[in-house]
């Protein structure tokens, strides 16, 4: 039996409480067309009231030692893998990524619960010699106090729990702004955290658009920190802001990435990377593959056996298991996307497949993209540039080894990398060159693993990084102790003989 939602309207969490918000607009199934839900379009008042209530709760949460902290995020994990299902249908249905796909992003989430929550027990910091006699020295992780995030649409779960399960165990309270297209997984970790016994005012969720509810928290002075995934414009015009103030932020946004394919590839393999990780989530991934860099040797093998592949992708709706490739968000996402396939084709590289919305008989409202394949396209083509978020992949071809990296450091961007090769020497120079936050080896661009920092260099980001142990450097202040049990006065520096 399908997921199905109790409530025709979600409320904000705020303070522990359910709130009504008067405003509201339709969350629809891109993959169906029809309304799943309303979602509140709260006003900055309401942004107000989540800070306060996260300002008082955080003095407590600060308090309580960070191993009692994890329990909760131990019973967050248990609870998400009970209902792991409803999860995963729910998130297809607001998303539109097929049921797989969501699965695996829900279980990136309980991944991080489990991993955040054995962070409560280390939490290192660092004890050091000092340079005095009868002098202790050592730095510990403070929490920073009540802090923003604000999420995308495309991984409506996972990407939250990146941010708010080392926020919280690190003590701080967190106020989240999840995309207004996919809030669904937001009114349901709220309930998780809820049911988890998180004491009211950690977790606030406030629904609402980017330019009123994201701008009020990024415009908030008692909001100390924004972490934000999404698009470089947004991520650019967000980072000035908290410029302007001397808040700390930490960006994930696009990315243009690449699989190589040397001539020594097994081009089986690569060809199932590319599948996966070119038209997988339809292509609307940060991480999605949409160059392919292929050596002139194997480019015309390569060609034919990809061909060959997406011919067997099945489209459709996510919650019918067969299905491989599910639909674009919206409207807006197929038209950015439509107007790439023009700019390739007006730019002379040559569409071998695709390049169309897609429709059946029993997808007549959704909204769908047929799986797409340019060829001869260089690298100073903007559909080689820019970020197309959609199935559309680009081969370059190249003529050797250092030509490919050189191809692939050519953008902006610098999230993901990938080579298929068989010769060790080019696998450890690759992983030396590529100038990416992630690289891969015999693999797609796509399949992070949460104990890794996730980010990227370059446009990306913002040096900060997700997930991984280096989350916690985002949601901590360093502090650093001096304890002098010598009875005198010691000057550092100084009093050194
Ligand atoms: P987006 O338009 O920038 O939106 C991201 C979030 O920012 C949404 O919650 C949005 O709210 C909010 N927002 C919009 N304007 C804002 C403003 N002025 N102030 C504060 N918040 C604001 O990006 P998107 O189209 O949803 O997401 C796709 C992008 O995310 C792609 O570029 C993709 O590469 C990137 N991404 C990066 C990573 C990574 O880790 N590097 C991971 C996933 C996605 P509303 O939409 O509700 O208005």
């Amino acid at each position: 039996m399908t997921a199905t939602l109790q409530t025709k309207k979600l409320r904000n969490f705020i303070d522990g409480d359910w709130v009504e918000v008067e405003a509201s607009t339709a969350v629809i199934n891109p993959a169906t067309g029809e309304e799943i839900v309303q979602v509140p379009l709260s006003s900055s008042e309401n942004v107000h009231q989540a800070v306060y209530a996260a300002k008082q709760a955080q003095k407590e949460w600060a308090l309580v030692p960070a191993p009692q902290r994890a329990e909760v995020l131990y019973r967050v994990g248990y609870l998400m893998k009970e209902r792991k299902e409803r999860l995963s249908q729910l998130l297809t249905m607001e998303n539109g990524k097929v049921i797989e796909e969501a699965r695996g992003e829900v279980q990136e989430g309980i991944d991080m619960a489990f991993y955040m929550a054995g962070e409560g027990r280390r939490l290192f910091g660092q004890t050091t010699p000092a340079e005095l006699k009868d002098k202790f020295a050592m730095s510990q992780r403070c929490p920073v106090g009540v802090v923003g995030i604000i999420t995308p649409w495309n991984f409506p779960i996972a990407i939250a729990t990146w941010k708010s399960f080392p926020a919280i165990v690190a003590g701080n309270a967190v106020i989240w702004k999840p995309a207004t297209e996919t809030p669904i997984m937001a009114y349901e970790l709220a309930s998780i955290f809820e049911e988890a016994g998180l004491p009211k005012g950690i977790m606030n969720v406030v629904f609402g658009t980017g330019s009123t509810v994201g701008d009020a928290m990024v415009h908030h002075e008692d909001i100390r920190i924004i972490s934000f995934t999404g698009s470089n414009d947004t991520g650019r015009n967000i980072a000035a802001e908290c410029g302007k103030q001397l808040k700390k932020v930490s960006l994930e946004m696009g990315g243009k990435n690449a699989v190589i394919v040397m001539e020594d590839a097994d081009v089986d393999l690569a060809v199932e990377g590319i599948l996966w990780s070119a038209f997988g989530t339809s292509g609307q991934r940060c991480t999605a593959c949409s160059r392919v860099i292929v050596h002139e040797d194997v480019k015309s093998t390569l060609e034919e056996r990809l061909l060959a592949e997406m011919e067997k992708l099945t489209i459709g709706n996510g919650l019918d298991e067969r299905n491989k490739i599910g639909p674009i968000i919206n409207q807006k996402g197929v038209e950015k996307i439509k107007s790439y396939i023009q700019i390739g084709k007006d730019e002379g590289a040559k569409l071998l497949a695709g390049g169309y919305e897609w429709k059946d008989d029993s997808h007549q409202d959704g909204i769908f993209f047929a799986p797409t394949l340019f060829t001869d396209a260089n690298s100073s083509m903007r559909i080689a540039q820019e970020e197309i978020f959609g199935p559309v992949v680009s081969l370059i071809p190249v003529e050797s080894f250092e030509e490919a990296i050189k191809v692939n450091n050519g953008v902006t961007f610098g999230l993901s990398s990938s080579i298929f090769t068989k010769d060790v020497n080019r696998v450890f120079q690759a992983q030396r060159d590529l100038d990416t936050g992630i690289v891969y080896v015999n693999a797609g661009t796509t399949g992070a693993e949460i104990h890794l920092p996730f980010g990227g260099t370059k446009g990306t980001g913002n040096g900060h990084r997700d997930s991984g142990v280096q989350a916690l450097d985002v949601f901590t202040e360093w502090k650093a102790v001096y304890v002098d049990y010598s009875g005198k006065l010691q000057r550092a520096q100084i009093d050194v003989d």
